[in-house]
């Protein structure tokens, strides 16, 4: 890795820390530095070759460089740079994906997937005239001020019976209100949801839950917990808010709702419907969007609907129609799961591999439970968990950080063994 090395101490000279946080957070042995991505695969400087099942945290659902989608871009970009909306392509990718999302009404486009979240927490504040949120811990909903502390936080919960947050280095700079916007509980949970939400309702505007929680683990809901969660919202007159950043466009064609048949009024999609391109979108039910439609919640942006990434995201769901790839990334998921556990038993490691298939997460962990929540992960073993991701990536399997794998429309069954076979033999030697 002496390129990698090399480009480390010319970027810390003029990039705070050198590299994103993935590198610092996760104790990767190295920094890499990559020259392009094909399918699959990623190269870095150094000439190492990877099979790629980071997927740039996720949103590479058809791989890197789909010849479509850079088609597309292409071509848009050279009719000039329209950005701020008011171009024929944002209305043909709004119609797209208006016909697939179940709950999809109206919709806004914006950046990223934190700016579309906000933009969410807003509308039901507007729309409610109350202030507070509903969150669950370990689920992520971006990086910005009110929603950030939390993903790595056991917070004091609504009923404050447990501990107290615990402050991490990284939080600084964040406001210390957190807690008095967010009532925060664990998820799964949803007797308790109801006993909180029988107690705070008059001052809460929203429940925001990613439907499957994929930022710690990557833990299923409950059987009827989203309808539970459905059905306390109808009740108070709550937004019931779904940030699919992950589950979007990468589980089924309408998300995690169309998966489950549980429809949100608010929802959040970006990552995986563009390749990654910066788009997201708020989607919601006329109610609810209405308000921006009035003007009476402001929503804006430059950059908003470029027609550049409006073509990433409306080439990328083109092919994803065309090619429906689900059942086979539920497939190829399940198939590369099962091999982990396997390769887990008869090495005799205490490998948890748990998810859906399009994407699913390994921990290590001495517990026989089934499922668990977010306090639990806390103790799982984090320093195996990187010796694990950096023994795949020196034999040319690249994992995230935090044990999460995503499957593309790019992967080959022989891709899927490759990486089974990768894992028993960094598991025989840990
Ligand atoms: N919500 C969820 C569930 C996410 O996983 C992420 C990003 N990983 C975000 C929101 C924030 O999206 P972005 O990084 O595009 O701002």
């Amino acid at each position: 890795y002496a390129q990698s090395a090399a480009l480390l101490e010319r970027a810390k000279k003029v990039l705070a820390g050198g590299v994103s946080s993935e590198f610092r957070k996760y104790n990767h042995p190295h920094a890499i530095f990559y020259t392009h991505g094909q399918g699959s695969r990623i190269y870095d400087v150094d000439g190492n070759e990877y099979l790629d099942f980071t997927l740039s945290q996720g949103p590479l659902i058809l791989g890197h460089s789909h010849p479509h989608v850079l088609q597309s871009i292409n071509e848009y970009s050279a009719q000039g740079q329209l950005f701020a909306g008011q171009h024929l392509k944002e209305i043909e990718l709004a119609e797209k994906m208006n016909a697939l999302i179940p709950s999809a009404e109206l919709m806004r486009f914006c950046l990223d997937g934190s700016e579309a979240v906000q933009t969410a927490l807003r509308v039901a504040r507007a729309k409610t005239g109350r202030q507070k949120f509903l969150r669950f811990e370990g689920h992520y909903h971006g990086w910005l001020d009110n929603v950030c502390w939390g993903i790595s936080t056991p917070s004091a919960d609504a009923l404050g019976s447990r501990e107290q947050p615990q402050v991490y280095p990284w939080t600084q700079g964040l406001p210390e209100r957190v807690t008095e916007e967010f009532l925060i509980l664990p998820w799964n949970d949803l007797a308790l949801v109801r006993k909180t939400v029988a107690e705070h309702h008059q001052e809460l505007a929203a429940i925001i839950t990613e439907p499957i929680m994929c930022n710690n683990g990557c833990v299923l809901p409950r059987e009827g917990f989203l309808q539970g969660l459905r059905d306390i919202c109808d009740e108070y007159g709550i937004a019931l808010i779904f940030d699919e950043v992950i589950t979007g466009f990468r589980v089924s064609l309408g998300g995690a709702q169309g998966y489950f048949g549980i429809t949100p009024d608010l929802s959040i999609f970006a990552k995986a419907f563009a390749s990654g391109y910066p788009i997201s979108a708020i989607v919601g039910k006329r109610e609810w969007m209405q308000l921006i439609e009035e003007a009476k919640v402001i929503h804006a942006g430059t950059m908003n609907s470029g027609n550049a990434t409006v073509a990433a995201a409306l080439a990328t769901i083109e092919v994803l129609e065309q090619e429906q790839p689900y059942e086979r990334l539920f497939r190829y998921g399940q198939k590369l799961m099962e091999g982990l556990r396997q390769a887990a038993a008869e090495t005799g490691q205490n490998l948890r591999v748990e998810g859906l298939g399009p994407m699913f997460n390994t921990a290590f962990a001495d517990t026989a439970a089934t499922t668990y929540e977010y306090r639990d992960t806390l103790s799982f073993d984090k320093a195996k968990l990187g010796r694990f991701v950096a023994g795949m990536h020196d034999e040319g399997v690249r994992v995230i950080g935090r044990g999460l794998w995503y499957i593309s429309a790019a992967h080959t069954e022989a891709d899927i063994e490759r990486a089974i076979s990768t894992a028993r033999k960094v598991l025989e030697k840990m």
